[in-house]
């Protein structure tokens, strides 16, 4: 028998969706969502802003911005609510997608510095400057005996990067990649938890990573409702929405206001967690977490080990608008990460920076055929701070640092805006620890448990069995 009622605590898009499949599994649950805010969907917020003294608009992305095609979890919803045609996609051949670049500063000392592009396909890879350091580490992984010792369950994405391909490839790529989706420091990040495909790429390889990338994974059965969405997504690098991943989120709350078995509760705090008591004042057989850990830490009475075991990231997202096309301000392409210094964390705070126009011109009113040419603005995103730590930071202190990166001087943006986010950084041994995380008729759910990415929380959501 299906419990009478569920409470899912947090309306972030893990609550959104735990809801929405709730909903639809048990119609004849009762079930109350809670969220601490007014709006519902977290760190997913999607602004369309009216330039100042124009009648252009520009649609401006305070977290999540592009989604890869490969998450089913995120297809069935746009299936189910009927968003598909409110999706737009970057193709696999768009230089938007293809030219992904790297900044290395001249004075880390690295062989390899200044602005290169990431090597899309082997073509490009052999002319690229960055072919003898990615051959070298490549080659010599696929080579390389397993060196992994048996009582190793989890590593740091750096250690696991710089046993299998050695120290200076882990630190300028993947300190890069981890700034690009974590904006931690790849040192304190674990491997099974961000990067599962790269550990068991590692055990399928017989030790070698590249050898398990190269063998064929066993496929796995799933029963996602996709419509057409696989051939929607077909040679599609990345996607986003007309309005934004925000699109997502309002759909999810439109869906859940209409159903007669979801009631949600605004401007509420949970302030307390109790099995049982006078306190509670609402009463519900079972609840769904999908709150940031440390916040149900700081609500339970009842003890759960490890809620408080990961540090979180918190990064400056800044949204620049300048009047002048993208082709004045920055190479097309979808945008640059920068590494970490060898020395450690010290100058430079920018983290990467997103040349949003070329990915998402789409959404912008007018759309202009040749954006990158015509376009009369262009959006970057700047992302700051992360393990460099909070501190200042101006807009023509980013600018300056963007001149250095880019070769030539940004204009004065005519718009920017700032917010700042919270991402969690799973630390070794992750994995292990989330297993005990368990309670009563509680499931405990969100980017603090499964992955960050906006398919580990929809599919962290849709996951809940009662
Ligand atoms: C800047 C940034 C950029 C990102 N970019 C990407 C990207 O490009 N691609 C991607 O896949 N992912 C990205 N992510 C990650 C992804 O957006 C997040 O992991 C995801 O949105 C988290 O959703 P959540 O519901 O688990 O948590 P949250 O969004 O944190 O939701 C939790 C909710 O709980 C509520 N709450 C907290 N305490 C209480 C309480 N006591 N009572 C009631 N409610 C409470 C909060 O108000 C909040 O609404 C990004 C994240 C950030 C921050």
């Amino acid at each position: 028998m299906p419990p009478q009622h569920v409470a899912v605590l947090g309306g972030g898009l893990t609550g959104l969706s735990s809801a929405f499949h709730l909903s639809r599994r048990y119609p004849s649950t009762q079930i109350t969502l809670i969220e601490r805010q007014k709006r519902l969907g977290g760190w997913v917020r999607s602004e369309r802003v009216v330039l100042p003294g124009t009648t252009t608009s520009v649609l401006l992305e305070a977290g999540p911005r592009t989604l890869r095609p490969h998450g089913k979890s995120v297809l069935e919803l746009i299936h189910l609510l009927n968003l598909r045609d409110e999706v737009i996609t970057v193709p696999k051949s768009a230089t938007a997608a293809k030219a992904r670049f790297l900044y290395v500063p001249k004075m880390y000392g690295d062989k390899i510095e200044g602005m290169q592009t990431l090597p899309s396909s082997i073509v490009s890879l052999l002319g690229s400057p960055l072919f003898p350091t990615l051959l070298q580490a490549v080659v010599g992984e696929f080579f390389g005996r397993r060196n992994r010792p048996p009582d190793v369950l989890d590593e740091s994405v750096d250690a696991f990067l710089t046993r299998r391909f050695g120290e200076s490839f882990a630190r300028i790529f993947g300190s890069a990649l981890v700034h690009g989706i974590y904006a931690a420091d790849s040192r304190q990040l674990s491997t099974r938890a961000a990067f599962p495909s790269l550990w068991e790429a590692e055990e399928r390889g017989g030790g070698s990573v590249v050898r398990g990338f190269l063998r064929k994974k066993a496929p796995v059965e799933d029963d996602y409702e996709l419509g057409n969405m696989l051939d929607v997504m077909k040679d599609v690098s990345v996607y986003s929405f007309r309005d934004g991943i925000q699109t997502l989120t309002n759909a999810l709350e439109s869906y859940l206001v209409a159903r007669d078995n979801v009631r949600i509760l605004r401007e509420t705090n949970v302030s307390l967690l109790e099995k049982t008591g006078d306190t509670c004042k609402l009463s519900s057989s079972h609840v769904v977490s999908a709150l940031p850990l440390a916040a149900l830490q700081s609500i339970s009475s009842v003890f759960i080990p490890h809620l408080t075991a990961n540090p979180m990231s918190t990064v400056d997202v800044v949204n620049l608008v300048f009047r002048a096309p993208p082709s004045e301000i920055h190479p097309e392409g979808f945008g640059y990460l920068i590494p970490r210094p060898p020395t450690g964390y010290a100058g430079c705070r920018i983290l990467g920076v997103v040349f949003d126009s070329c990915s998402l011109h789409e959404q912008d009113k007018p759309n202009v055929e040749d954006y990158y040419h015509k376009s009369e603005y262009t959006k970057v995103t700047v992302m700051l701070g992360g393990p460099y730590g909070r501190g200042e930071w101006t807009v023509p202190g980013i600018l300056d640092e963007m001149e250095v990166h880019l070769g030539r001087r940004p204009p004065r943006p005519v718009y920017w805006q700032h917010h700042e986010g919270r991402i969690p950084t799973p630390t070794p041994g992750h994995f292990t620890r989330m297993k005990e995380v368990v309670g009563d008729n509680i499931f405990i759910i969100g980017s603090g448990v499964g992955g960050v990415s906006v398919v580990d929380c929809v599919f962290a959501g849709r996951e809940v069995y009662l």
